[in-house]
């Protein structure tokens, strides 16, 4: 991590540009203020990669693997996203523990036939 001399932001050392001259082999600004065309680092806007639209940055959440220290997803995608994420989890969740219990209908029967009450005091 290096913290950038123009936006004062810490970012991962691959955020800046090699520079042979610099002390640490790296520049002292991090890419997006050494080409602010490329992403600026002022805007107070950002544009949404999911739903193409361009809002302004506090409908961004705060996240600092990305560079500019904001998800690339809105706010409104990120939560339909991760919405999206766990229903999807869940039922692949849900699936996975009906096909196993199909292959494995005496589990429960077995388990409570073979468990050893002492062996629970034990502990
Ligand atoms: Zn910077
Ligand atoms: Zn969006």
């Amino acid at each position: 991590m290096k913290i950038c001399s123009e936006c004062q932001i810490e970012k991962p050392d691959d955020a800046f540009n090699p520079d042979e001259r610099a002390y640490d082999g790296r520049h002292h600004c991090c890419r997006a203020c050494e080409n602010p065309d490329v992403e600026p680092p002022s805007a107070d806007e950002k544009h949404c990669r999911s739903c193409a639209t361009t809002k302004p940055r506090d409908a961004f959440r705060a996240d600092a693997r990305y560079a500019d220290g904001l998800s690339c997803y809105c706010r409104a995608c990120d939560n339909r996203k991760s919405r999206e994420w766990a229903r999807v989890n869940r039922e692949r969740g849900a699936a996975t523990r009906k096909a196993w219990l199909a292959r494995n209908p005496d589990y429960y029967a077995k388990w409570r036939a073979t468990a050893d009450p002492k062996l629970n005091h034990k502990r």
